[in-house]
């Protein structure tokens, strides 16, 4: 389990002279790289572009880092090309770079952390008042940013042996029950944000189209859109890290053991709530979702195990029926009324432990909604 501490730095020339140096050593090596795909057909490997290509502004094993992050991304396209046919390989040429130090560079002195660029080169020297980290990594999120990853040797144990059931979803990112109780993560803020991001990408791709493709405007247009776009992007995933790892240290309080996690990769035949068009966008979020949350399961201990989520969403959990529901009430006609999406949740475990439908009522579920710097529960 690693822990990250974040540290904003003020803009120096150093600081752009490494993020250049790497971007400059990142750039030769995807070029290298397509160009002997190009002419030789083959490829090269990770040992032999790191013999190949270093940088005379970078300490060895950060130059290491930078070839190291591009084969790192290469390997994520592969995978992801099953899933997605139009994913793009990593091709493009970067004017900046993030820096990685290793522990080899990385030093903790009289409250100074002393980040080591190879013989020759200064340091870069950061007032530090924590331990000494295992990797330090400088990157830009809107600033440069300072990340300093800990390892955390996390001998957390489940504190029972409770089996959750959890549905993944577009309006909450997660809903989960344990049989007696649901725990539902609000999207409202999630939803919010994705639907301005839509807005935004609309209205400056109709600027865009306006300008002559190209041109100093249209760059320079593109770029802030990215920038803008990024931004976003960066709000949603903050929210969703916050959100799971909430939920899980709730389960984990509770006494969970098992996650039973619905497996949505059917999704596109199952035409639920939202629109078709939707569903790619859909795909990704409920992976992120499920990705986050079965890391930071894992990391207390708990196991995470995929049920086939087929009518899940469906099923009468009082009386066995099947029918669609309409509306964010699941109403069947024995009478039983609940949450819908704690419905999939509660069938989702049924299902995982093989057992049937239960009579009985149900306690109502607990929302867990988040606002930037504020927590709410509420029943
Ligand atoms: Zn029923």
């Amino acid at each position: 389990m690693y822990k990250v501490r974040k540290l904003r730095l003020e803009r120096t020339q150093q600081l752009d002279d490494l993020t250049l140096a790497a971007g400059a050593l990142y750039s030769r090596t995807v070029t290298s790289f397509w160009r002997i795909v190009r002419h030789k057909g083959l490829w090269l490997k990770p040992s032999s572009m790191m013999r190949w290509h270093n940088s005379n502004k970078l300490h060895a094993h950060s130059a290491d880092a930078v070839v190291q992050s591009f084969y790192s991304s290469l390997r994520s396209w592969r995978v992801r090309r099953k899933d997605n046919p139009d994913a793009k390989p990593p091709f493009r040429r970067k004017r900046f770079y993030k820096v990685q130090w290793k522990s080899s560079a990385i030093r903790l002195r009289n409250g100074k952390l002393i980040l080591s660029n190879g013989k020759g080169n200064d340091p870069l020297i950061v007032p530090w008042r924590w331990d000494c980290p295992k990797l330090v990594e400088l990157g830009w999120n809107d600033g440069y940013e300072l990340r300093a990853v800990y390892d955390i040797h996390s001998n957390e144990q489940p504190q029972g042996d409770k089996v959750v059931g959890i549905d993944l979803g577009e309006i909450h990112p997660a809903v989960a029950h344990d049989g007696e109780k649901a725990i539902i993560l609000n999207g409202r803020l999630l939803r919010s944000k994705r639907q301005y991001q839509n807005k935004l990408k609309a209205k400056l791709s109709s600027i865009l189209d306006r300008k002559k493709k190209g041109s100093r405007r249209w760059r320079r247009l593109q770029w802030s859109k990215q920038r803008q776009l990024a931004k976003i992007n960066n709000q949603i995933r903050d929210i969703l890290h916050k959100q799971t790892t909430r939920l899980v240290s709730m389960l984990h309080e509770r006494g969970v053991q098992t996650l039973v996690v619905g497996d949505v990769r059917d999704i596109r035949q199952r035409v639920d709530y939202g629109h078709s068009a939707n569903q790619r966008i859909h795909q990704m979020v409920t992976g992120k979702t499920r990705w986050m949350l079965t890391y930071k399961a894992k990391a207390k201990g708990m196991d995470v195990v995929l049920q086939d989520e087929k009518y899940t969403s469906q099923t009468c959990p009082s009386c066995g029926t099947c029918h669609k529901p309409n509306g964010r009430q699941y109403v069947c006609k024995c009478g039983f009324r609940y949450h819908r999406d704690a419905v999939g949740a509660w069938n989702i475990r049924q299902k995982y432990l093989g057992y049937g439908p239960v009579v009985g009522a149900m306690a109502s579920p607990i929302g867990v909604r988040y606002w930037p710097h504020m927590w709410c529960s509420s029943h």
